[in-house]
């Protein structure tokens, strides 16, 4: 890395990655930890404010790296509190960053991608089509920005990778990201609190259990590969069976790990008592919590939201048999923050077809 002339951006970096850098340059890793601490803990993108590091240090620093943030271009706060970003990135791509507060928690909604390539029938994120994959210092940033942005009386308790994008096709950077959120000299955030949520990529999820042990959220959805094949055609390559195994395989060995399985309310699609007592059986064996999550319209969507009276009585029957169900409340409708409404700008974006075959290795054609 420092055998190039270009200029790094440190936020790029987790602590290893800045440690070796470091240790290219003939630094002490001990530096680089310095440097982490006041990026993350202290929010200094200054290296002339890192006064902890000898000067000359410092002026090598000015001239080999960098600091640099996502830029703030809207800002927009709900009456329940919640609060969005809009964040430009280079090249004039936009993502969203919602902050969601609940009591003394408070949960960030990450994004990892310039829109998504996998076309979920139900999610307006997928009609903006996919642009490209966010860096780490583009994934962490949203954390640095709110972390910034945040009063005291809003903690940052919580971090979610469930806005734009699928996180399991940007793993490297996506994993990388993690490990700075639960990083003491970062944020610090238990891998309890730290939530990646996927459509089901399962070779992935194999190699997430191997470098990583955040939380996991699976976006199921529906109880039958007929259905979920419609809702998330991602389940024509990785079906309902592989995943499941793939979901055992990934809370073994942890007894304290649930994974979370959400489940959007389609009203007449996905929430008979029948799809409830189907999810009943396709959840057995595994340690599991449900998310229902009502319906968030948007333009031009083709469903509508299950009625609250249904939604009550899907998660009863879920409740009788055991399982662990919420419903999500919708939060920061008015700003249009709720789950699956996050659309940013996508740039130049080619046709899903395309870049799905690419990211996914194939899918495309077997559609
Ligand atoms: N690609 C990842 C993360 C992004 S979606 C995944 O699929 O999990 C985050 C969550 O919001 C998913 O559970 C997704 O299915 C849900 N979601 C998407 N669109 C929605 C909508 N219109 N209403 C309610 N939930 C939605």
């Amino acid at each position: 890395m420092s055998g190039s002339n270009e200029i790094v951006n440190l936020l790029n970096l987790n602590r290893e990655a800045m440690e070796s850098w470091f240790t290219e340059l003939g630094v002490k890793p001990f530096h680089a930890r310095q440097v982490l601490k006041w990026i993350h803990r202290h929010q200094v993108t200054d290296f002339d404010a890192m006064t902890d590091l000898g000067k000359a240090l410092r002026s090598r620093l000015k001239g080999l790296a960098t600091v640099r943030v996502p830029e703030i271009v809207l800002d927009q706060r709900s009456e329940d509190g919640t609060h969005k970003w809009l964040l430009e990135l280079v090249c004039g791509n936009r993502i969203e960053t919602v902050y969601i507060p609940d009591g003394d928690r408070g949960t960030l909604c990450v994004s990892s991608q310039v829109g998504c390539a996998l076309d979920c029938s139900f999610c307006s994120t997928a009609q903006q089509g996919f642009n490209r994959n966010l860096s780490v210092a583009e994934i962490i940033g949203q954390v640095w920005v709110a972390h910034r942005e945040l009063q005291q009386d809003e903690p940052l308790t919580n971090v979610v990778l469930m806005g734009m994008g699928e996180p399991l096709t940007n793993f490297d950077k996506v994993v990388a990201a993690m490990d700075i959120m639960c990083d003491d000299l970062a944020y610090g955030l238990s891998k309890y609190r730290v939530t990646l949520s996927t459509a089901g990529i399962v070779p992935a999820l194999k190699r997430l259990r191997e470098v990583s042990d955040v939380s996991l959220a699976v976006s199921l959805h529906a109880p039958t590969d007929q259905l979920r094949n419609e809702l998330v055609p991602l389940n024509r390559k990785y079906p309902i069976g592989e995943l499941m195994a793939a979901c055992k395989a990934y809370a073994a060995g942890d007894r304290r790990r649930k994974i979370t399985f959400e489940y959007v309310m389609l009203d007449g699609v996905n929430d008979s008592d029948d799809c409830a007592r189907q999810l009943i059986k396709v959840l057995n064996g595994i340690p599991a919590k449900v998310n229902l999550i009502p319906f968030n319209p948007f333009n031009g969507a083709r469903y509508k939201r299950s009625p609250q009276s249904r939604i009550d009585r899907f998660r009863e029957i879920l409740m009788k048999a055991g399982l662990i169900a919420i419903t999500r409340r919708t939060r920061g409708d008015d700003i249009d923050a709720a789950c699956g409404q996050l659309v940013g700008r996508v740039r130049d974006k080619s046709r899903r077809q395309l870049r799905q075959e690419v990211s996914l290795g194939g899918i495309g054609g077997r559609r």
